[in-house]
């Protein structure tokens, strides 16, 4: 198979998983939201909202910064992009659904993922202790990376 057979099957294959969950949640199948969706998933980072705009404009020349936010909200209440609060003010999106830590530079702002499937058990049980319905939690390493280490 070639490479761009290859990406064709990749991006129809999200496209037909978006389309079956915004069916189930009756909400409109339009080409920004396939293509905001394809542009999270295909890069396999961790996006600012800035980002994914620059990568869909050529497809999509008029949309705008606040459609792309609402757009990334509606993926994160479908469970299809997952949030990422870096602690530092920038609003990140990613792909990866599976549990994961991030480890994040307190100098240049680089994120990466951490393996740790288990994220503090303790605090959901004090969560649910003090009387609230845990959904999610985030862990964050921060620290300097090798770069900025070298650099001094
Ligand atoms: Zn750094
Ligand atoms: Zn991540």
């Amino acid at each position: 198979m070639s490479a761009t057979a290859e990406t064709v099957g990749v991006a129809a294959e999200l496209d037909r998983e978006l389309t079956e969950r915004l069916r189930e949640g009756g909400h409109r199948v339009t080409s920004q939201r396939l293509l905001v969706h394809r542009a999270v998933h295909e890069q396999q980072r961790h996006l600012t909202a800035e980002q994914v705009l620059g990568s869909v404009s050529q497809a999509l020349p008029s949309i705008s910064l606040p459609t792309i936010y609402a757009t990334l909200e509606l993926l994160e209440d479908l469970g299809l992009v997952r949030r990422v609060s870096t602690g530092t003010g920038a609003l990140l999106f990613e792909s990866r659904r599976t549990p994961h830590a991030h480890a994040a530079c307190r100098r240049c702002g680089q994120i990466v993922d951490v393996p740790a499937p288990q994220i503090d058990p303790d605090a959901f049980a004090g969560a649910r202790a003090a009387g609230f319905a845990p959904e999610e939690a985030q862990l964050i390493v921060f620290g300097l990376c090798n770069a900025c280490r070298a650099a001094g």
